[in-house]
């Protein structure tokens, strides 16, 4: 009995029949174990000799014991001992009377809705009354908020002021709105029949069609055997998760990714995370840098097969010096976006899936920018000769962004893995059926309009037009595309880059954000980068159109460079 103690009615004490009074032997009571036999002093139940304790006692053996213990139980008082009471007596701190600490008087109670929020419109003051007390930026400091364009209405491509102002999206804001700004009437409707018949459903409750639906959907059109799907909220949840089911379906802990990654702003995927924003995370153990092939200041090689190699070699010795027992998933963006477009050296994601296959690493490859036919198929590992992720995370293109949705897919061993062990991830909102329902609309709409033969014509007419900024523009070092994913590197007069990420902006990085805007361009411009990734749904005019004013931005920083 691991609750014997010498005064369970099972121990040797009790069973000899000592003259024990009756109330000590009483039962330990199961739940809480032999405290309860507390009718002794405290310190009896509370000796770390009490449970399971097997020495036997003789009668006068346990006399003499009994004694002891109530001799020192008469000694050790807080009051005092017992004969002498000024002896053995515990200081006791006097309760007089003491003021509580108080906070100070702010008045908490609810507030009151004014009358203005029962109007339809604002002035442009309330607006901006509102903007500068009321709202708190992502990411950076509050300073930028006033100076954001409000923007009133989207419709293509195109973004249009307050005051009527039309700009041309030439990121897709950050590389999400890939359908634009005018949804289709079949996302509208799809979304509003999930609202009106059935808007919310706890994942773990009930199962809805759409749920079905739209995983067999993407299980049918996701290459190889990834057949398994769930839904959380948006990139760096998917990350979240997939870091998660990556430890616990191989029981190791460490995550490997790269320098010049972003996987997400939530704790784990920031500490993957390998630019400027990893600072914000703080130390986080179980995650390691490598770094990939493509390095700021140094190069790894001349050609191709040199970089892949001299990284797949440095990634080796990393696997080996950390110990392949210790790391759950290698996790790495197919192709980097927001680091500045990287496409990989041919033979480089092949041989880090060989190396994941080798150790007995699970690969996680991050498409939550790339995906969804940014890049031309519907996923970017589609590009690399026999590479399949063990987990593949997406997000922004899923729904366009039209609403929040971010998705996970598993290959089928790790999908098996847990149909008896518990996944050990989820949240309110994952698999929320309204997003779902614009997600299944708008996957459904790109396979039927075959969305990789438009993206591949913008692929071309991407890799003309960008030939020429890098050929015509001092200020173009050098640029990049795949699909409609491209990026120009910015230098100043030295040809040094305008800056590096996360630093604070030089003169020449602000000139070009208003020289963005004075020429009718929206986007993300994080200096020294300008990512060109055009909302999918662009024509060929306006994408030329898109250009010319790219050009008249270069020309503007060309002619600034000049005069220094
Ligand atoms: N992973 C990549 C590659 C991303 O580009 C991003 C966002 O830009 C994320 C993850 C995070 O996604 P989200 O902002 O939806 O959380």
């Amino acid at each position: 009995c691991p609750r014997r103690a010498p005064l369970c009615p099972s121990s040797p004490l009790v069973r000899r029949g000592s003259r024990m009074a009756a109330h000590l032997r009483r039962p330990c009571d199961a739940a809480l174990g032999c405290r309860r036999v507390a009718a002794r002093p405290a310190f009896l139940a509370a000796s770390p000799s009490a449970c399971g304790s097997r020495r036997a006692f003789g009668t006068a053996a346990e006399e003499a014991a009994e004694s002891r213990w109530q001799r020192y139980a008469e000694l050790s008082r807080t009051a005092g001992s017992v004969r002498h009471g000024t002896v053995n007596r515990r200081y006791v701190p006097p309760l007089g009377p003491m003021a509580l600490p108080t906070a100070d008087p702010v008045d908490n109670s609810t507030g009151q809705m004014s009358d203005k929020h029962l109007k339809d419109e604002w002035s442009e003051s309330e607006i901006a009354d509102a903007v500068k007390d009321n709202v708190v930026m992502t990411w950076g400091n509050n300073a930028s908020r006033s100076a954001m364009p409000v923007i009133v209405r989207g419709e293509g491509i195109y973004l249009y002021d307050a005051a009527g102002k039309e700009y041309m999206d030439m990121t897709s804001q950050a590389v999400c709105a890939n359908m634009g700004y005018t949804v289709d009437e079949a996302v509208r409707s799809a979304v509003m029949k999930q609202m009106t018949d059935l808007a919310y459903m706890y994942p773990g409750l009930g199962m809805v069609q759409i749920r079905a639906r739209l995983c067999n959907l993407l299980a049918e059109i996701t290459p190889a055997d990834i057949n398994g799907f769930l839904f959380p909220l948006g990139g760096s949840e998917a990350n979240e998760g997939a870091i998660r089911i990556a430890r616990r379906y191989t029981g190791k802990f460490k995550i490997m990714s790269a320098m010049r990654s972003y996987h997400g702003g939530s704790s784990g995927p920031l500490a993957a995370t390998g630019d400027f924003r990893n600072r914000f995370a703080g130390d986080q153990p179980g995650f390691v840098k490598i770094f990939q092939p493509h390095a700021l200041r140094f190069s790894t090689g001349a050609t191709d097969e040199q970089a892949a190699q001299q990284a797949l070699k440095m990634l080796e010795e990393q696997i080996i010096a950390e110990g392949s027992e210790t790391i759950a998933a290698i996790l790495l963006e197919t192709i980097v976006g927001a680091g500045g477009v990287f496409l990989h050296p041919l033979g480089y994601l092949e041989g880090v899936r060989a190396l994941c296959d080798k150790y007995n690493i699970l690969l996680i490859l991050d498409e939550v920018m790339c995906g969804f036919w940014r890049t031309g198929p519907l996923f970017a590992f589609s590009h690399f000769r026999g590479v399949v992720p063990d987990i593949v995370t997406s997000a922004k293109g899923l729904t366009s962004s039209f609403l929040p949705l971010g998705m996970i897919g598993l290959r089928q061993k790790i999908k098996d893995h847990f149909e008896t062990n518990a996944l050990g991830w989820g949240a309110t909102y994952a698999n929320h059926p309204v997003l779902l329902a614009c997600a299944y609309e708008v996957v459904k709409k790109n396979c039927q309009n075959r969305l990789q033969d438009k993206v591949a014509r913008i692929e071309d007419i991407m890799l003309e037009e960008i030939d020429d900024l890098i050929k015509n523009h001092r200020c173009v070092l050098q640029g990049r595309v795949i699909g409609a994913f491209g990026c120009l590197d910015l230098v100043n007069a030295q040809g040094e880059p305008l800056n590096f990420l996360g630093q604070d902006l030089p003169p020449e990085a602000l000139a070009v954000k208003r020289s963005m805007a004075e020429h009718g361009l929206f986007g993300l411009f994080r200096s020294p980068l300008m990512h060109i990734t055009p909302p999918l749904i662009i024509t060929e005019k306006e994408l030329r159109v898109m250009f010319q004013r790219i050009s008249r931005v270069l020309g503007d920083l060309d002619v600034m460079l000049e005069a220094k």
